[in-house]
């Protein structure tokens, strides 16, 4: 298989338009159609392959980008096992449709290109499997989650017993054919109908499907083939990552069947609450409190930012609620440049159980002709509840 990036293979750069990755996809589909290169069947249908590994992620928006995080390495085929990638025909051939049409056998197109599983292949041994994908769910720490961290964590997952190499059979022995199915795998029952003979196809009762029987079963692993580990994975956490996102370690699922690949392991983010910040995207938000002399007068507060406490400077006459921007002091952007900002909401705190000096001084502030009274904020809502009460 190639191993070229998936955009040079459809002649676009990373930043291609939808539109233009299935112009491009359909214009290369035509070129490298097998059919219409009888000379060069071979280097046609690589190219054919090659392309639809390609478009089939590229056309997909999750898929892509998770191509663009994860890179060309993370998309190889695993090899062997599963069907193919599911191409809609239509993405193809919709435009060519019409009563000149070309007229491909679509049934002959899957078989060539996409590998399916038809009724030929059925009846052999089954091949290699891939393992299964795994899911861990991670809970990380608010600050691990903005600025990243490699993490340790144990995945029990099934492997092959070591002790038979997993096929379950006992030490100096080996599986051998099932006698039943002669090792298909599959038994074929005939039933008479009114209409006519009906033949189908089962699983083996005696073999499970597998084609094989384990007389004497390893003691390690009851004859299973597969043990239950808990193996140490390292997962990178990118900074910037937030609640939901997910990382695929490839390899780290469930190992394979009968020599086939490993699945993968999904890791989900999850973040842990903060008990002064929360966050959407990148910026961060908190609240800060001040003394309604500060905020009266203007002052300078310690704000704590997820790097460190910072000093913030109160204007004069600040109200409470008042959201004060720290730019930059954000989460970082996942994958990119920059960090958000953080975001500070000013509380303003109204004293309770004032001494009679205090009192008397408020009073006084109160009657002294505070401006206050002539806020327009506080005229409009006085005279709001003059309206109110007229009534
Ligand atoms: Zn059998
Ligand atoms: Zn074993």
């Amino acid at each position: 298989m190639a191993q070229r990036d998936f955009y040079e293979v459809l002649g676009l750069n990373k930043n291609a338009t939808d539109d233009e990755i299935k112009k491009a996809y359909k214009k290369l589909a035509k070129k490298y159609h097998p059919d219409l290169n009888p000379d060069d069947k071979k280097n046609a249908e690589e190219k054919m392959k090659e392309l639809n590994a390609a478009y089939e992620v590229l056309k997909d928006k999750d898929k892509r980008a998770q191509y663009d995080q994860f890179g060309h390495a993370a998309f190889q085929p695993g090899g062997g096992g599963g069907r193919g990638p599911n191409i809609n025909m239509n993405d193809i051939f919709g435009g060519m449709g019409g009563a000149g049409g070309f007229g491909f056998d679509m049934g002959d197109i899957f078989d060539t290109f996409f590998g399916g599983r038809t009724a030929r292949n059925r009846d052999r041994t089954p091949g290699p499997e891939r393992g299964a994908d795994l899911r861990y769910d991670l809970t990380v720490n608010f600050e691990d989650a903005a600025f990243g961290k490699e993490m340790m964590i144990k995945v029990p997952r099934l492997e092959n017993c070591e002790e038979c190499n997993g096929t379950g059979a006992a030490k100096g022995t080996s599986p051998e054919t099932c006698p039943d199915c002669n090792g298909t795998g599959t038994r074929q029952t005939t039933t008479r109908m009114p209409f006519g003979m009906v033949s189908s196809t089962r699983p083996c009762d005696r073999c499970h499907g597998k084609g094989t029987i384990i007389k004497k079963p390893c003691n390690h692993c009851h004859g299973n083939g597969k043990v239950r580990v808990e193996r140490d994975i390292k997962v990178n956490v990118p900074r910037g990552v937030d609640n939901g996102t997910r990382l695929r370690i490839s390899g780290g699922g469930q190992s394979g069947e009968r020599g086939g690949p490993t699945g993968d392991l999904y890791v989900y983010i999850n973040i842990k609450p903060h008990p002064i910040f929360t966050r959407d995207g990148t910026t961060v938000h908190c609240e800060v409190p001040i003394s309604f002399v500060q905020a009266a007068l203007g002052a300078t507060v310690e704000a704590p930012t997820l790097d460190g406490k910072i000093e913030l400077k109160i204007p004069e006459g600040t109200q409470s609620g008042t959201v004060l921007k720290i730019r930059g002091k954000g989460i970082p952007v996942l994958r990119g440049e920059g960090r958000g900002d953080e975001l500070v909401k000013v509380k303003v705190l109204t004293p309770k159980n004032l001494s009679a000096r205090q009192r008397k001084l408020l009073m006084d502030f109160e009657t002294g002709g505070s401006d206050v009274q002539n806020n327009p904020e506080k005229k409009s809502f006085l005279d709001k509840l003059k309206g109110l009460f007229t009534d």
